[in-house]
């Protein structure tokens, strides 16, 4: 975006001093529409988040993401590995999602949305607002001597953050254990379950550490998000800005001072006092341009309309705009590109859709046993062996489990399973069957069986096989 001043704070991160050390941001507590309306969405996203693993649906955790057992609830619907590739198609429509929200507006998602700005901003800032208190009272305890109100005030405020960590630390291992299992370790004694005990002390201090010390560093250098910002941001696309046309005039910016005719003198309505830049959680001047630093999180739009109010100047000198609506006064409209992102996201959407639609409650795999081809049972009967895996993905045992074989004659013998057997609510039955043909009703060396899969009267799930005979039989 073109940018009123020269482009030399390109160069550095405002969050790094000139000796290389950490320069402490000091945001000043936000107040205004914009932030109103951010605490109602962030307040609505923490309950979900806090909740959504002890939500159950039918029985089902209404999120998990057990990576160590492979077993997935999205919305209550389990899903096993074997619907990776819906998980595939899930990942590839979010990241065609996300360019395309980036592409339009920008990193609102990082501001509005993300947890790691939500529990900053919205708990662990406003904890520090309510302790330490605003900027200027912050900056003045950082620098004072540890007396008995610094030592209260740290103390008070560490061991908050510490045990907000580890309640966090608790729902995210719910996510990845399940709540049941969570619930049953935390009423247990911790000594027996060691192994979960560890993780969650690391997870605890990981998140001590981001939000105590790393902070906006997460979003400035850490998250990968943050950089394709550059890539996908056009004049077009709408973020937080700067007007720069109206705030500078012809002849710049210019302190306040009451009475004086500031059209008359050139100067642009931005009057300098910074506070865009003292409001700002990742500690830069939104004056100079759209930078990777920002996170779209409007403080400092709520932060200049005040300030606009206040000398009687009209609101929005800092807006959700494009470049082109400051430059050019062009109102948004959807790009090319856009619609390119709007029509494969349809598409892949849809294809999903599809594959939810198709997605059996029964998964049946048939496979040959490794190294056997076939052998000669009798006279006539050629008999090849397989391995079998039934996943059940509902939470209702399946009964009575028979194979048969379509439209061809011929025998299945199950090995060391009995002939009806079932298969647990989301568990998996394994095991190992025959399948004996007579020489004369095969077709050739290579027969492509399809087997059907019942559960008592009801055909379940079907799954093909190659069945191999002899050459002789061609
Ligand atoms: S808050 Fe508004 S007026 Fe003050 S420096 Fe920032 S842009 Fe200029
Ligand atoms: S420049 Fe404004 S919108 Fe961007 S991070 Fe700073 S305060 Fe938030």
């Amino acid at each position: 975006m073109e940018t009123p001043q020269n482009e030399s704070f390109r160069d550095t991160i405002g969050t790094i001093n000139e000796e290389g050390g950490r320069a402490w941001v000091y945001p000043k507590k936000p107040s205004g529409k914009y932030y109103n309306k951010r605490k109602i969405v962030s307040y609505g996203l923490l309950i979900f988040l806090i909740a959504a693993p002890f939500i159950k649906i039918n029985g089902n955790q209404f999120l998990l993401f057990n990576i160590l057992e492979r077993r997935f609830n999205i919305f209550g619907l389990p899903f096993w590995p074997q619907d990776f590739y819906l998980f595939v198609m899930s990942m590839l429509i979010g990241i065609v999602f996300i360019a395309l929200f980036t592409v339009s507006f920008g990193r609102v998602f990082c501001g509005w949305i993300c947890p790691q700005t939500i529990f900053m901003e919205m708990v662990f800032r406003r904890i520090e607002y309510w302790i330490d208190g605003d900027r200027n009272k912050q900056r003045k305890l950082d620098k004072q001597e540890w007396n008995a109100e610094k030592i209260r005030k740290r103390a008070l405020k560490w061991f908050i953050f510490l045990l907000i960590s580890f309640v966090i630390a608790n729902v995210f291992l719910a996510y990845l254990i399940g709540s049941d299992k969570l619930i049953k370790y935390i009423t247990g004694n911790p000594l027996d379950h060691l192994g979960t005990l560890f993780p969650l002390i690391i997870f605890t201090a990981v998140f001590y550490f981001v939000f105590a010390w790393f902070r906006e560093q997460v979003c400035i250098i850490a998250c990968p998000y943050g950089r394709l910002q550059s890539v996908l941001l056009d004049n077009k696309s709408i973020v937080v800005a700067y007007d720069h046309k109206r705030g500078e005039g012809e002849n710049g910016r210019k302190k306040f001072r009451k009475n004086e005719d500031r059209e008359a003198l050139g100067h642009g309505d931005c009057i300098d006092c910074l506070q865009c830049v003292n409001v700002c959680p990742t500690g830069i001047d939104i004056r100079n341009g759209t930078q990777l630093e920002c996170v779209n999180c409007t403080a400092c739009i709520d932060e200049c309309d005040h300030i606009m109010e206040s000398i009687n100047l009209p609101k929005g000198l800092i807006r959700f705009a494009s470049e082109d609506e400051i430059e050019k006064k062009e109102k948004f409209k959807i790009t090319a590109r856009m619609k390119g992102y709007i029509a494969v996201l349809t598409i892949l959407t849809g294809m999903l859709c599809g594959m939810l639609l198709l997605r059996n409650d029964v998964e049946a795999t048939v496979l040959r046993l490794p190294g056997q081809l076939f052998e000669h049972k009798g006279e006539n009967i050629i008999s090849n062996v397989f391995t079998f895996k039934l996943v059940n993905k509902t939470t209702k045992d399946i009964e009575n489990i028979k194979f048969k074989l379509r439209k061809q004659e011929g025998e299945i013998k199950m090995v060391s399973t009995a002939a009806n057997f079932e298969v647990p609510a989301q568990g998996l039955a394994e095991g190992t069957l025959f399948i004996e043909i007579d020489k004369n009703k095969l077709k050739g060396d290579k027969n492509k069986l399809m087997i059907e899969v019942y559960s008592g009267d009801e055909m379940i799930e079907t799954t093909t096989v190659n069945f191999l005979g002899p050459r002789s039989y061609n």
